[in-house]
């Protein structure tokens, strides 16, 4: 979907989506798949915010295959198995407002009602 050149907006952007991934984390592959990019650019610049302790990289297995997910550093990594399709189905990869959307703007990871209603319904989902 995307493809910016400017490294500090690719960096924000990154960081935006990470953040409102929330418990929820987001997986490194479906960032690569977004940004369509090249791999060691994204392994770059989750390093580099890994560094500045902005994101939590946590690497989990699916089987056989090893997946790196990530979340805001605020988050407290949940201990429970995540399903990458549930990563993948964060709304904000199909959204228009991505480019706007900040924490304290509007709109907002923290106000927006599309991620509180995909979030509530993973929970119950999670619950059954
Ligand atoms: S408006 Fe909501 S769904 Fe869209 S990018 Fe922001 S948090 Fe994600």
């Amino acid at each position: 979907m995307k493809n910016t050149s400017n490294g500090k907006s690719l960096q924000r952007e990154l960081l935006k989506i990470v953040e409102a991934s929330g418990s929820n984390g987001v997986s490194m592959k479906s960032l690569i798949k977004y940004f369509k990019i090249e791999d060691n650019r994204i392994s770059e610049l989750v390093e580099l915010l890994e560094r500045r302790k902005l994101v939590k990289v946590v690497k989990i297995k699916q089987g056989n295959r090893e997946e790196l997910l990530l979340y805001p550093s605020k988050v407290k990594v949940p201990m429970i198995p995540i399903s990458l399709a549930t990563v993948s189905e964060v709304p904000c990869f199909s959204c228009k407002y991505l480019k706007e959307c900040e924490v304290e703007k509007n709109p907002s990871p923290t106000t927006c009602e599309i991620l509180k209603i995909w979030i509530e319904k993973k929970v119950k989902e999670s619950n059954k």
